[in-house]
């Protein structure tokens, strides 16, 4: 197996390559060590096993001065390496056009808060040259203080000399304060009252947290609000007000310690809490938790992160116990940045406001991973990652800028052979996320300084991404179909020349197809230059459209439609009155508000509402959620039939089996592990089909229905059993946070 490392910070002239040259010898490692012009890029072959412990060694034995501002990993298919060497450096690439995301407050400076006798004993916003905010306080480049938000606070003669003094941790340090003429904290009651300031606010938001209110706290990329984890009461008050019925929330401790007494963590789970990006990371909860049952209901699994800000280590530290941090927004909307801001959105959710007076340049929400196949999977790619761009195996011919799709939206801009990818903007449903949108496109140009030659958007006509490239970009807007989209992207982050042909699976709920159906269980024939259709999943009929996106029940019927006819409505499975099922089979024959799908995101839906776990949902992805969390409890091994005719994936077999499970008693657990098995069957069965008509071996598995670990961690493991090369994400979402570089790849292709 390879691993691919590029690595940004103080890496060159402080002894960092002999280093990773050192330490790939012992532990026996093939590959390269290289300079270039962004830090340093490794590559390096080995057992799995080895190259873990070589990524957990990078971070801990690094040299004393080398400094690694962020590290981006990806395990690839080996490619033959016969020795490690230190390679010749590449001087060709444009250093210019690199911002930093924001970095963890590092262990020096968490020293520095802790210690009775420093200056900056308590200090919230301590930073140096290794920690601290970047991206969400720079307002223009060059990266100077004059040109962030710390702009408005003028040094005081201590923090100079610090400031001016090459041999010092804070040299050049643009966001160098302390607490004589640095930003300070401020504790307002939810109208916008000031109640007290600086230490006192911290002490007595402390108290608050403490006694079960819910407080928004003003962060790096915008506010968090707060409460205790361990009480139900404070969480369930919190969900009721944000209007947030059950989607799990984010939960900070105060270190690993306390975090490993709550969840299972293994050595990758540990490495990614730890790291300097401090994303979420998606932990399965101990059976005998202290956290609130109300955290993540009905979910076995909870995301789980670490303090990242002097602020957070200070507030936990004092409380000693778990706080949920989730993004302060109602839903659709991007979080809060600004005081005005927060007064007028969140009066109605937080009892109090702590906030400061660094202005936040740009918001930039919670990053979040997972742990999947022993890879770093990403759910959602932002703080910590965002702007970093992801390298392309090639060169583009003109500058790009990708607009995103409209769910889960980022946005991209390509140069030379790099991609850089907004943070997480999401949905572009309401005017506020579509003015996000907009902030954070004319952001992106203006910062890389940028003309774009080609933009790219979805086919999508509804899409407010589409509109908005038709409106500005008419003369140079080339579109490009969802699910090829997703494939594109899978290929780029993993390194596929340019000649590459690949059996692309996109699997996810909605996407335009080119037939103006709903596409969603897809497999493709891909290559950088287009795709052809190979195979497809069944269609059936979403009753009520984006209705039965929330309804599943919907499309549980519709399944049972397509497979029994009109006797689907005298099936006593579905809790729907007999009334509802004739009217779901009107809608169905007549063709009223029923768009044709072949989406595999929704099968799961349907099949998640046949088993009776979810017929309504209150966020994305619901269902699919609670049928992989209950296929979690069964260890069977079976799988349901299914029948592969032409280049259509029947499922009525499938369903015509569940049913019959349903009706003799067979657990809902061992139902929807079945369903798993098949799905996986399907892949490995249309792959060996594909490849005995074609020759490829490469299989890339994208779209948001493979953020299932069950599904995902199966299918990878099986295709590498039958000799197929996987290809997964692990730098951008498999959902549609990671479409904005699959176009940004397509823009070249043209
Ligand atoms: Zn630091
Ligand atoms: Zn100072
Ligand atoms: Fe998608």
């Amino acid at each position: 197996m390879r691993l691919k490392i590029r690595i940004t910070g103080l890496v060159q002239g402080v002894g960092f390559r002999p280093f990773i040259y050192r330490l790939a010898n012992e532990l026996g490692l093939r590959g390269y060590v290289l300079n270039d012009p962004l830090g340093v890029t490794i590559e390096a072959e080995a057992e799995k096993e080895k190259l873990d412990e070589f990524l957990v060694k990078i971070d801990k034995e690094k040299p004393p001065l080398a400094k690694i501002y962020s590290l981006q990993h990806t395990f690839l298919k080996d490619a033959g390496f016969k020795d490690f060497e230190i390679r010749k450096s590449e001087e060709t690439g444009d250093k210019k056009a690199f911002i930093l995301p924001d970095i963890a407050t590092c262990s020096e400076c968490v020293n520095d808060i802790q210690n009775q006798k420093d200056r900056r004993y308590m200090y919230p916003f301590t930073n140096c040259t290794n920690c601290g905010p970047r991206f969400t306080i720079i307002r223009a480049l060059p990266y100077d203080r004059k040109n962030t938000t710390m702009k408005a606070f003028k040094m005081c003669p201590d923090c100079e000399a610090e400031y001016n003094l090459p041999s010092d941790r804070r040299f050049h340090a643009q966001p160098d304060a302390c607490p004589l003429c640095g930003p300070f904290v401020s504790l307002y009651d939810s109208k916008g009252d000031l109640i007290c300031e600086k230490q006192e606010a911290v002490d007595k938001a402390v108290e608050l947290i403490n006694s079960g209110n819910i407080i928004a706290i003003k962060g790096i990329g915008g506010f968090h609000l707060v409460c205790d984890a361990t009480s139900e009461q404070a969480v369930d008050r919190l969900r009721k007000r944000k209007f947030r019925e059950e989607k799990p929330m984010a939960v900070m401790f105060p270190d690993l310690e306390s975090a490993k007494k709550e969840a299972h963590i293994d050595l990758l789970e540990e490495r990614a809490l730890n790291s300097i990006e401090r994303p979420i990371i998606i932990l399965k909860k101990r059976p005998d938790t202290v956290l609130a049952g109300s955290v993540s209901p009905d979910n076995s699994t909870t995301g789980i992160f670490l303090p990242y800000t002097p602020l957070h280590h200070i507030i936990l530290q004092r409380l000693k116990k778990p706080v949920i941090a989730t993004s302060a927004n109602m839903t659709d909307e991007p979080i809060v940045k600004d005081e005005t801001d927060a007064f007028k959105r969140l009066s109605k959710i937080a009892d109090h406001v702590l906030s400061h007076n660094r202005d936040i340049a740009r918001r930039c929400d919670d990053s979040v991973v997972r742990i999947v196949a022993e890879r770093q999977v990403p759910i959602r790619r932002s703080r910590g990652f965002s702007p970093l761009p992801v390298a392309l195996p090639f060169r583009l011919k003109e500058p790009v800028l990708a607009l995103g799709p409209y769910m889960n939206n980022t946005i991209a801009i390509g140069i030379d052979d790099k991609i850089f990818i907004s943070q997480h903007i999401g949905d572009l449903d309401t005017p506020l996320s579509m003015g996000f949108y907009e902030e954070t496109i004319n952001d992106f140009l203006r910062l890389f300084d940028v003309e774009p030659g080609v933009v790219v958007s979805d086919m999508h006509p509804g899409y407010y991404s589409t509109k908005f490239g038709e409106k500005h970009f008419k003369d140079r807007l080339v579109k490009v179909q969802h699910h090829f989209a997703h494939i594109l992207s899978c290929m780029a982050e993993n390194d596929m020349p340019q000649d590459a042909e690949v059996i692309g699976f996109a699997f996810d709920g909605t996407g335009y197809g080119l037939d103006k159906t709903v596409w969603g269980g897809e497999v493709l024939i891909a290559s950088y230059k287009g795709f052809k259709r190979a195979f497809h999943l069944g269609p059936f009929k979403l009753p009520g459209g984006e209705k039965a996106v929330k309804e599943p029940v919907r499309t549980a019927f519709s399944l049972l439609y397509e497979t029994f006819g009109e006797k689907a409505v005298d099936i006593d499975i579905l809790p729907v009155s007999e009334k509802k099922k004739l009217f779901f089979l009107n809608m169905i024959r007549k063709n009223i508000n029923s768009p044709v799908a072949t989406s595999m995101g929704r099968l799961f839906d349907g099949v998640a509402s046949l088993i009776g776990l979810k017929h309504k949902v209150s966020y994305n992805a619901q269902a699919a959620i609670a049928l992989e969390q209950l296929a979690l409890r069964s260890d069977d091994n079976g799988s349901y039939p299914f029948i592969i005719e032409k280049n259509v994936i029947e499922h009525r077999p499938l369903i015509k089996k569940i049913v019959n499970d349903l009706r003799s008693g067979v657990p809902g657990e061992a139902i929807a592990k079945k369903f798993h098995n098949t799905v996986v069957d399907i892949i490995i069965s249309v792959s060996e089909s594909l490849r005995k008509e074609t020759g490829l071996s490469t299989v890339a598995l994208s779209g948001g229905v493979f953020q299932n670990a069950v599904l995902l961690e199966k299918a990878f493991s099986k295709l590498g059993e039958k000799g197929f090369t996987p290809l997964i994400h692990q730098l951008v979402p498999a959902n549609d946070g990671g479409i904005s570089l699959g176009q940004a790849v397509y823009g070249h292709y043209k």
